[in-house]
């Protein structure tokens, strides 16, 4: 048997050092919790496998790799195509041999003792008022993640996926930073929740045409697997995605950012929510890293060469933080040159949380400021915050928890004490 057909487990090392932000420090470092190193399961190759060690996971291949596992296994690169639609397409989306219909018996024989069609084990699901569905699963290390499905009246229905446990970023306006991180999801843990979408909800709520990587974590520190999740959700024969409503969000990583945009053709959204480096050093400590000008610049340059490629700018509005016209102004300036929308967000408040919402006449005054500028600019209100299924709400808080960092003297009034 050729070597690299041998499927071994092994720990993949963790890309994050365990290191808190001090609350009067200017510097910035990521926030991991001690307790639960980050990892993934893989084998000599890099391809994911069972906890177990002994099944390889399905949905951590890309599709030449299924083609050349199903080889390995003895198997005609054909049966690879049969099963991957059937994985990802048909309106099968099948998480066990036994859904594998019109595959040969031996070859699904083999799949049921050697593979793992799922990843992801579905623990509840909720339903907020307006029809958003937060769902959890729980991982097979014992974790929890939340995925939201948003319907839309126009046909637009959207899965929210995460790509981490929690999160190192933190932003001082979000649930999720609060936790920390605990870990990277796996490429299948990701690809999963996307089809675990389709197959729970198609029938309800009609196709799911668009995804975001906007629940727990910042996509672009688990870069590797958020590229290798979003090619397979991309994939014709399979979930079939169109790249251009596949967006991946992030807090600003720039050299990552950079990267995205060569190796991906889906899109991106920048989570921007300040106009100056003083607000955003506070709210989204990335920026004593990656300040608002190396961000933007960096941007304008990369989008030269991408032909009708738009960044998405998202502005999570806060109360008397970074909502006056004087930001509005300046926001203005900021995105010059740089193709792109303006997502203008309301704000989700949580237990956790010191802001307060923009209240929706002052988004609208804003909305027009920038719209009468010529930016191209939309007012997203709130979804599924009743159950914490909203932009900014997901996640459990452990023991350990992400520092509140020090607000800034000027806005002191603007922020409630917890
Ligand atoms: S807003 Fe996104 S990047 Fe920031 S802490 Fe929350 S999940 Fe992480």
């Amino acid at each position: 048997m050729d070597a690299g057909c041998l499927w071994m487990r092994r720990l993949a090392s963790s890309p994050s050092p365990l290191l808190r932000p001090s609350l009067f420090s200017h510097s910035f470092s990521l926030v991991a919790s001690p307790l639960i190193p980050t990892r993934a399961y893989a084998d000599a190759r890099g391809s994911e496998v069972s906890p177990s060690g002994n099944k390889a996971l399905l949905k951590g291949m890309s599709y030449s790799e299924l083609e050349n596992w199903v080889q390995c296994q003895g198997f005609r690169p054909g049966q690879a195509l049969m099963l991957w639609k059937r994985l990802y397409g048909n309106d099968v989306w099948a998480h066990s041999s036994e859904e594998l219909e019109g595959l040969n018996k031996d070859f699904k024989r083999m799949l049921s003792d050697e593979a793992e069609l799922k990843a992801l084990n579905l623990k509840d699901i909720r339903t907020a008022a307006d029809g958003t569905r937060k769902i959890l699963f729980s991982l097979v290390d014992g974790l929890a993640v939340e995925t939201v499905i948003i319907p839309c009246d126009r046909g637009r229905n959207t899965v929210c996926v995460s790509s981490q446990v929690g999160c190192a970023m933190n932003c001082q306006f979000c649930y999720t930073g609060r936790m920390g991180l605990t870990r990277n999801l796996s490429v299948a843990e990701i690809v999963d929740q996307a089809v675990f979408a389709r197959r729970l909800f198609s029938d309800q709520i009609g196709a799911i045409s668009n995804v975001v990587f906007m629940g727990m974590g910042e996509p672009l520190h688990n870069i590797d697997n958020v590229i290798k999740a979003s090619d397979i959700m991309v994939h014709e024969q399979g979930l079939h995605f169109s790249p251009r409503k596949v967006t991946v969000s992030t807090s600003g990583l720039v050299p990552q950012l950079k990267r995205f945009l060569h190796e991906s053709n889906c899109a991106l959204a920048v989570s921007l929510n300040a106009t100056t480096d003083e607000v955003r050093n506070w709210i989204m400590p990335i920026n004593r890293k990656y300040n608002i000008a190396v961000l933007l610049q960096t941007l304008r340059e990369e989008l030269k060469s991408k032909k009708n490629y738009k960044v998405l700018f998202e502005y999570v509005m806060l109360a008397g933080v970074n909502d006056s016209l004087e930001d509005a102004k300046r926001l203005i300036d900021l995105v010059q040159g740089i193709p792109c929308k303006i997502n203008l967000i309301k704000f989700n408040p949580h237990c956790e949380s010191r802001f307060r919402p923009t209240p929706e006449e002052k988004m609208i005054e804003f909305r027009n400021i920038l719209a009468e500028s010529g930016c191209t600019v939309f007012l997203r209100l709130s979804r599924g915050d009743d159950q914490m299924a909203a932009c900014g709400q997901l996640g459990k808080l452990g023991m350990v928890q992400a520092p509140v960092l020090r607000v800034p003297q000027n806005f002191e009034s603007a922020v409630a004490s917890l």
